[in-house]
């Protein structure tokens, strides 16, 4: 049996645990940063801070004489509120000198001037590691040093009153912040935010874009317009994903396959492929999603890192105001259907003849739009949004070319199970589009059950049903039809016909995933930030900007329409 008291998680106490002395520097940088790192445990370690841990791993240089010296110690102060680790302390000139290495340069007094100086958030640090270690010794301590080690000069920093004072207030500030629900506005130095380590999931470029007039805007952005990593699909059975290091080995009966982890998001296992709890424990400290899908491509299960508590809360508040579910189903609907609309123009543009046969149901997808527009209730937007399909699964088949064979086109839209190849296609191809919004859901927080428009009738969560919908067209069926067109499907190999369904063959599966990934990889101009972004991206940067619906800054969820 396990005692409570030796787990890890303490919650026995009501009282403001201490922070770690690292937040300061997040602090003093930018609120907002403490926030997301703090609060919502939004910690991103990119290359800066990657090289600052090596450095205070291989380069805390050891003494040369005999002083007394203590190095790389835990320190920890309910008083302060503060607790981290000391780089090192040294006994000089009888007391005790707390000390921080730093990776970069130090700052200089003024141009002219270049006498090194403490930039402030690394004077606050070492103020703070000085309080802690005089408490914890129990001797006082007058005097902290930082090393930059790419100027390779010291700097002296007195523990006087007045940094003692910062210090505390800092401390107050941090508490006030912990407490509250709600972030901090973006700060109003741009140049911070390009040097920032969370500006990925900030967006505040996307925020101000929002929120400043439009003459002022900043077109800039900080979002990365490609994926750096890429989805692991392992369809081959029978297959097991292995760890070694950090590398994934995919062994299969022929061969084994080594992808490094670092270019890896997601592995998605389809059918009977199996993983090693060692590869999925890697998985889970690498942030790699791990999911489960059946060979038909319905998503079965997915590993789930701890969710965002304070994210979370404001995704429920925001989410039980029937106003706010009523406008982003709005928002939702229209685009979905506007989707539709402009891809039968599109699709049936300089073809007389396919053109004249969708008229009739473009006229009526037109009217939905225009009453979902003015819709003002969820129930009405269901009925403008299934107006609207079936008018545009009775167009579909106008999409494809004469060359596409009869076998190839749908007789209606079926699923559940899909009864034609072309419904077998659109069914596998939107299970995709839900693995990746699932799976998105869950790396930056939210809560996939708590959606806005999607009814708990089943077990697919409905926040990833009311946001897939704004990716089915220009992710799945856009591609699908031209490579119907283009005759990349054999109507025989392809495809296994059962009695009353349809599924693909291994081959059809291994060709719509690489479609799927080809279009995630082709890239887009965002309307509401303008930015140029590979398919891959614009999934997170749509849930980002969702969030940002109910966190101050609205306006800028369910723009994307085709061109
Ligand atoms: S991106 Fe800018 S506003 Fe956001 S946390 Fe970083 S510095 Fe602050």
């Amino acid at each position: 049996m396990t005692d409570a008291s030796e787990t890890a998680n303490d919650f026995t106490t009501s009282e403001e645990p201490p922070i770690r002395v690292m937040a300061l520097h997040a602090l003093l940088y930018c609120p907002r940063l403490f926030y997301l790192e703090e609060v919502e445990g939004l910690y991103e370690a990119d290359d800066r801070v990657y090289a600052g841990r090596r450095l205070h791993e291989e380069r805390v240089p050891k003494l040369d004489d005999d002083s007394r010296e203590l190095r790389s110690f835990e320190v920890s102060s309910d008083s302060i509120g503060l607790f981290g680790k000391v780089d090192a302390a040294r006994i000089r000139d009888g007391g005790w000198v707390a000390y921080e290495h730093k990776k970069g340069r130090c700052k200089r007094a003024s141009s002219s001037d270049k006498t090194p100086m403490a930039w402030p958030s690394d004077r606050m640090q070492v103020a703070a590691y000085a309080m802690l270690l005089e408490e914890q010794l129990g001797q006082s301590v007058t005097e902290g040093r930082i090393r930059y080690h790419q100027d390779n000069v010291t700097v002296c920093v007195p523990i006087d009153d007045a940094i003692r004072a910062e210090v505390h207030a800092a401390v107050e500030m941090m508490r006030q912040l912990r407490r509250s629900d709600d972030r901090p506005p973006v700060t109003d130095n741009e140049k911070l935010c390009r040097r920032c380590s969370l500006r990925v999931v900030c967006l505040p470029e996307e925020e101000r874009i929002t929120t400043q007039p439009e003459g002022e805007r900043d077109r800039a952005t900080l979002f990365p317009s490609r994926r750096d990593r890429r989805t692991l699909h392992v369809t081959t059975v029978p297959a097991t994903v292995k760890r070694s290091a950090r590398q994934l080995h995919i062994e299969t009966e022929e061969s084994t396959k080594k992808v490094p982890m670092e270019q890896v998001d997601a592995v998605v296992l389809y059918g009977g492929a199996q993983i090693t709890s060692q590869a999925i424990a890697g998985c889970v400290y690498e942030k790699i999603a791990v999911q489960w899908v059946t060979a038909g491509g319905r998503v079965t299960g997915m590993v789930e890192t701890p969710g965002r508590v304070r994210q979370r809360i404001r995704q429920f508040t925001a989410l039980t105001s029937p106003d706010v579910c009523l406008q982003l189903a709005r928002v939702t609907v229209v685009a979905k259907i506007q989707f539709q609309l402009q891809y039968l123009l599109r699709g049936t543009r300089g073809n007389e003849n396919a053109r004249a046969a969708v008229q009739p149901d473009i006229e009526m997808i037109r009217r939905a739009v225009s009453r979902a527009e003015k819709s003002e209730s969820i129930d009405s937007l269901r009925g403008e949004e299934g107006i609207a399909a079936r008018h545009y699964f009775a167009s579909f088949n106008h999409l494809l070319t004469d060359r596409v064979a009869e076998s190839l086109r749908m007789n209606g839209r079926t699923k559940h199970p899909p009864r034609d190849r072309l419904n077998c296609l659109l069914s596998f191809g939107y299970s995709m589009i839900f693995g990746l919004v699932q799976r998105t859901i869950l790396t930056i927080g939210l809560e996939p059950s708590f959606g806005y428009f999607h009814q708990p009738r089943s077990t697919a969560p409905p926040l990833v049903m009311d946001v897939m919908e704004l990716f089915r067209t220009l992710l799945w069926e856009m591609p699908l039809v031209g490579s119907l067109n283009r005759g990349q499907w054999d109507e025989t190999a392809d495809f296994e016909i059962c009695p009353g369904h349809v599924w693909l063959s291994d081959e059809g599966r291994k060709k719509a995933i690489k479609l799927f990934e080809m279009r995630l990889t082709e890239s887009y101009r965002h309307p509401h930030t303008e930015q140029s972004l590979e398919y891959g991206r614009m999934v997170e940067l749509e849930l980002r900007l969702l969030e940002k619906e109910w966190s101050g800054a609205s306006g800028g969820f369910g723009q994307l329409r085709i061109r």
